[in-house]
């Protein structure tokens, strides 16, 4: 089966999934998944399943790429800032629905990889930096949206300090290699946050503090979004 054959088979899962935000859609069978994952995986870029890129880490699944996607109902007026730029994946999707999205990788390596996609894929709405995401980005904050692609330990107050009022941050929520769940957090008009648990989920751990220098391989893992 084509490549093509099988991103459409994905997108009519999706819409089977009860996930059928035409926008969000639209958008993900606009990004070329090949590009985001190791050339090993390839023929598998359009199975529904989490990947694994280097350093540990993993490009999210499909299914979990469209559902935090369509819970940020993001505008194409919105600024959005996404922790963990990870293959870069999400945030080439998230460049077709928005203004400007703003992305943070802690590993040097993975951010120059994915950087080198947006250049390729021409999405130049996207500005990136090596930092770490924990921190949020001060400088270009408040944000309308806020993802997170990796799980923190408990709701991070920073970076709801950085969501603008009537802002929506999504972000997994849970220990490392325990119960985690998916979180859709509004600011309301008053400051006050509402969150909500959309669904349970598995990410490699948002890890604050120091970025790492020699950069070592990882050993293999399971695989998590
Ligand atoms: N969104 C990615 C998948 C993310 S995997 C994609 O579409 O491919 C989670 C990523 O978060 C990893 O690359 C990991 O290195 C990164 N990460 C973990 N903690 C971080 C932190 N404090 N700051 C920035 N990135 C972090």
């Amino acid at each position: 089966m084509s490549l093509h054959a099988r991103k459409i088979r994905l997108i009519m899962n999706l819409r089977r999934a009860g996930l059928t935000d035409g926008n969000v859609l639209n958008a993900i069978e606009r990004i070329p998944r090949e590009l985001f994952v190791l050339d090993s995986f390839h023929d598998q870029a359009y199975e529904d399943q989490a990947l694994p890129i280097s350093h540990g880490q993993t490009i999210s699944q499909p299914q979990i790429v469209a559902m935090m996607t369509e819970a940020l109902e993001v505008g194409k007026s919105h600024k959005v800032l996404e922790i963990g730029t990870g293959s870069g994946y999400q945030a080439a999707v998230l460049s077709k629905l928005c203004r400007r999205v703003y992305t943070i990788e802690r590993y040097k390596s993975l951010l120059a990889e994915a950087e080198q996609r947006f250049h390729q894929l021409r999405l130049h709405n996207i500005t990136s930096r090596c930092s770490d995401g924990t921190k949020g980005w001060p400088e270009q904050a408040p944000f309308d949206r806020i993802i997170v692609t990796a799980a923190a330990a408990e709701l991070p107050q920073t970076l709801t300090e950085q969501l603008a009022v009537g802002g929506i941050m999504v972000v997994p929520v849970g220990p490392e290699r325990g119960d985690q769940v998916l979180v859709k957090v509004i600011k309301n008009e008053d400051g006050s946050l509402t969150t909500k648990v959309i669904a349970d989920v598995r990410f490699v751990p948002l890890v604050g503090g120091a970025l790492p220098e020699g950069e070592p391989r990882a050993a293999p893992r399971r695989m998590e979004n």
